[in-house]
């Protein structure tokens, strides 16, 4: 408890004090980046590295993550950028409810009237601003200090699964439950069209493994799959079919060597499936290097 309040010393409230902002140690999270076309109705309007999705359609928009903390504004004027109304937003998603992506769904909820939906193993870590982390179960680890709320809760209108579908206009998307990085993490699909051609587009959160919050392979209390977690969404991600590709931060999907802010509209820049490969291995082999390691140490102990 004397290390909560110590620390919850140093953070700086919210207005409304229902939670206390963590510090941002990462100056790619702040840094802006203009809003682009990336295939038929799906446009990028999130900053450098955070990656926020608009989808739009002729019954209102779909809107895919937000930023860090204040990252409305930003939001709100990317996608009037792009000549769209910020209030036509309807549905609200989320990849991962880390504060990191989620930290303004309350703020936009409020200004657009929309709706969350979210997985449904993501909603109370949602609804409670961060509390409900799998990785708060050990008293002594960095975030169970600060011990409260971290973004403003938000509630969560529908309870999706894996394969469940959101309908909005003439677009559909389905969710693929992608477990690991959060117990709800979540991938999206669907189809777009542009020039007459067909895009299958596949929106991917990557199951890479929160080292820096303690995570434990061999077990975490309150997530004790975790490892098959992982496992599974490895798997599945190998045998998802897509034609483009984009993820939750821009440096998974290599953004800023596909794309310079004016280059001309061109989808063919995102058709990258050699380069999806190479990232899930990637991410598989940092986990069952971790896992491995974990395992021998175990032994040994
Ligand atoms: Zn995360």
């Amino acid at each position: 408890m004397i290390f909560c309040l110590f620390l919850l010393n140093l953070t700086i409230f919210s207005q409304s004090q229902n939670y206390a902002r963590l510090p941002i140690t990462r100056e790619n999270w702040t840094k802006t980046f203009p809003a682009f076309r990336v295939v038929g109705n799906l446009y990028y309007v999130g900053g450098y590295d955070l990656a926020v999705y608009l989808i739009t359609t002729d019954e209102g928009h779909i809107l895919i993550n937000t930023g860090v903390y204040d990252s409305t504004k930003e939001i709100k004027k990317s996608v009037e950028s792009l000549g769209f109304n910020f209030s036509d937003i309807k549905t609200l998603l989320t990849m991962q409810a880390h504060w990191d992506h989620v930290a303004e769904l309350a703020e936009i909820k409020r200004l657009t009237n929309a709706k969350l939906f979210a997985h449904k193993d993501d909603v109370s870590v949602l609804e409670s601003g961060g509390i409900h982390q799998f990785f708060n179960s050990d008293p002594f680890k960095f975030s169970k200090m600060f011990c409260g709320a971290v973004f403003e809760p938000v509630k969560v209108d529908r309870h999706l699964k894996h394969g469940s579908k959101i309908k909005l206009g003439k677009t559909t998307l389905k969710l693929h439950h992608h477990p690991g990085h959060t117990k709800g993490a979540s991938s999206f699909t669907f189809d777009t069209f542009d020039n007459g051609k067909n895009y299958r587009v596949l929106i991917v959160n990557m199951g890479s493994v929160n080292t820096s919050r303690g995570v434990k392979l061999t077990g975490m209390p309150l997530f004790p799959n975790i490892a098959e977690a992982y496992a599974k969404t490895f798997a599945r991600q190998k045998e998802l079919k897509f034609d483009i590709w984009v993820s939750s931060h821009a440096g998974h999907f290599n953004l800023h060597e596909k794309y310079k802010p004016g280059d001309k509209y061109d989808p063919q820049r995102f058709v990258d499936t050699e380069g999806y490969k190479e990232k899930i291995k990637h991410y598989e082999n940092t986990y069952l290097e971790k896992l491995k390691k974990e395992q021998e140490k175990k032994q040994n102990d």
